[in-house]
This record gives C-alpha cells, sequence and structure tokens, in this order.
C-alpha cells in the first residue's frame, strides 16, 4: 500500500488522529508541543491550535467543539473563539503524570487514560468522562494507557496498555459502560516494536499502529493472528484512523522525538500525519461526545 504525506508538517509526537465526517476534515495533536492540528484534506488548509499543555487526546463533541484530554485533566474547547475550560482533573494530585490516548464510546462517552512521565509501570490509570460530565476510574495500574476502539456489535471493549505489549478485549455494556472479564486478544512480540494507538474496521479487524515498529499491523482479534501490516517510512508510529468520505483513506500518526540527528536524516519524514489513500478497507464513523 502506497503512503504519501499530507502535508509537511512534522509533529515531534503526533497522535490521536479523528476523522470529523460532518466538516471533512482530519484532526490530530501533537502531545509534546500542546497543539491540536486541522487538516482539511480538499482545500489543503492546515490550521494549528496551542492548548499551552501537553495534550493527550481529543474527540468531537456532537454539539460542536472539543473534549480534550489535557496534561492537567478533562477540557472543554472552542478552537474558533479561543476558549477552554476545565471540567475536572482526577489526577491533580499527581504532576508527574500526563494524559495519553483518548476516544469516545458508541454511547458517546470519552474515555482517556494517563501514563507517568518518566514511563513509571502502573502509575496510570483509565478513566472515563461520563456524559453528565463526571468522570470514573475504569482500569487502575496502567503503564501507559494507549489504543481503545470497541467491537462492531459494541460488545467488546479493546485496550491496550502499550507497557504489556498486548491487546486486551473487555466485556463491555454500551448502557452503563462497565467493562469486564479482561482477556489477552493480540500480542506483539517486543522485537517488532510497542502497540500504541489503533483503530477497528468494517470487518471488526484492529489496525495497531506500533512504535519503533515502522509499521501499522492489521490483526484478527478473534484469533490472535496478524493478517496484514503496512510498512512506513518512520520508526515510531503512534496511531491511525479511517476517514475522508467512504471513510476508505488510512490517516497515520507518527513522531520525531527522541531521534538522534543521525537517525532524523534517516527518517526526514518522522512526525508526519501519513495517509494511505483508497486502502481497500472502510472504518466506522468516528463517535463523537454526547455530553
Ligand atoms: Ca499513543
Amino acid at each position: 500500500m502506497i503512503w504519501e504525506v499530507v502535508n509537511n508538517h512534522k509533529c515531534a509526537l503526533g497522535e490521536g488522529p479523528v476523522w470529523d465526517h460532518d466538516k471533512n476534515r482530519i484532526l490530530w495533536v501533537d502531545i509534546l508541543e500542546g497543539e491540536i492540528h486541522q487538516f482539511y484534506p480538499e482545500s489543503r488548509l492546515h490550521h494549528v491550535y496551542k492548548t499551552g499543555q501537553k495534550t493527550g487526546a481529543i474527540a468531537l463533541k456532537k454539539s460542536g467543539g472539543i473534549i480534550a484530554a489535557l496534561e492537567n485533566g478533562f477540557y472543554e474547547i472552542d478552537i474558533d473563539n479561543q476558549l477552554q475550560n476545565l471540567i475536572y482533573n482526577p489526577e491533580e494530585h499527581l504532576p508527574d503524570n500526563r494524559f495519553n490516548d483518548g476516544k469516545c464510546d458508541p454511547a458517546g462517552r470519552f474515555w482517556a487514560g494517563t501514563m507517568a512521565m518518566n514511563d513509571m509501570p502502573g502509575a496510570g490509570k483509565l478513566y472515563v468522562l461520563e456524559k453528565d460530565l463526571s468522570v470514573a476510574t475504569k482500569i487502575e495500574h496502567v503503564g501507559c494507557s494507549n489504543g481503545l476502539a470497541w467491537s462492531l456489535d459494541q460488545k467488546i471493549f479493546y485496550y491496550i496498555d502499550t507497557l504489556t505489549q498486548n491487546v486486551i478485549t473487555y466485556n463491555f455494556d454500551i448502557s452503563t459502560g462497565h467493562i469486564a472479564n479482561p482477556k489477552i486478544a493480540v500480542q506483539i512480540p517486543k522485537n517488532e516494536g510497542y502497540p500504541d494507538g489503533m483503530t477497528i474496521d468494517s470487518e471488526g479487524m484492529l489496525w495497531i499502529a506500533v512504535w519503533n515498529g515502522w509499521k501499522v499491523v492489521r490483526f484478527n482479534p478473534l484469533t490472535g493472528q496478524k493478517i496484514s501490516e503496512i510498512s512506513l517510512p518512520a520508526a515510531q508510529i503512534t496511531s491511525c484512523t479511517f476517514g475522508g468520505k467512504d471513510l476508505t483513506d488510512l490517516y497515520i500518526t507518527s513522531a520525531k522525538t527522541g531521534l538522534t540527528p543521525e537517525q532524523l536524516k534517516k527518517q526526514p519524514y518522522a512526525g508526519s500525519l501519513f495517509v494511505v489513500k483508497n486502502s481497500g478497507y472502510q472504518g466506522l464513523k468516528t463517535h463523537q461526545f454526547l455530553g
């Protein structure tokens, strides 16, 4: 499959791509630079909003605007009017933690998890921001909270704690958001890299970005078997999502943070937002926040 870069911008730590089917735009974040990026493929307009904090993940609000998991908690952001309001910081007592990956579930709740900035194992948690803006803890003792996805029948929640190398399945109750009965679905061998962000396609297969793996891999979560992979010209591949009018373009984020000048010479596109157009696969419509 042929990749291309959407433009020449390079993030320190590009992450969390979100396709907006209402406005035909792709959004993503640069966690370390504290930026929310918007790119309109048709006009090629690129807009950058600075949050002033490390920016783990965003989701679109159905009613307009953005929900974000920033270094200092859950925020509501109105980019057009440059407004941001703190909703709640569940880790005010943990200044060495920050939010990482997050996503909305099919019922419109926003899930986002944390990690220690010094990578201390078990220091993070996975939280959910409910539609009434209350916050609950979902999973304790997380190393690096990362990829999230929900199955097509909305009965399974898939979750990556990068430090475990695994994708875990939980039974998911869409009416309450309750998760239970964790089991390993997919294991990424350490010599292939670290599982990072992920998305699911219309056949129920998982697309997993592999940090230090130069690739996105497609796995069958029912068998744990790898089906295929897409090679990319950057080692630190961080997340992916389907976009475009037919949801057949695969957008892939990457990072250049931590690379030596020597490595950067060999990875001139590190930090880019890549797209594989007309991938031959189709994603699902992005779930939006219904609060
Ligand atoms: Ca990530």
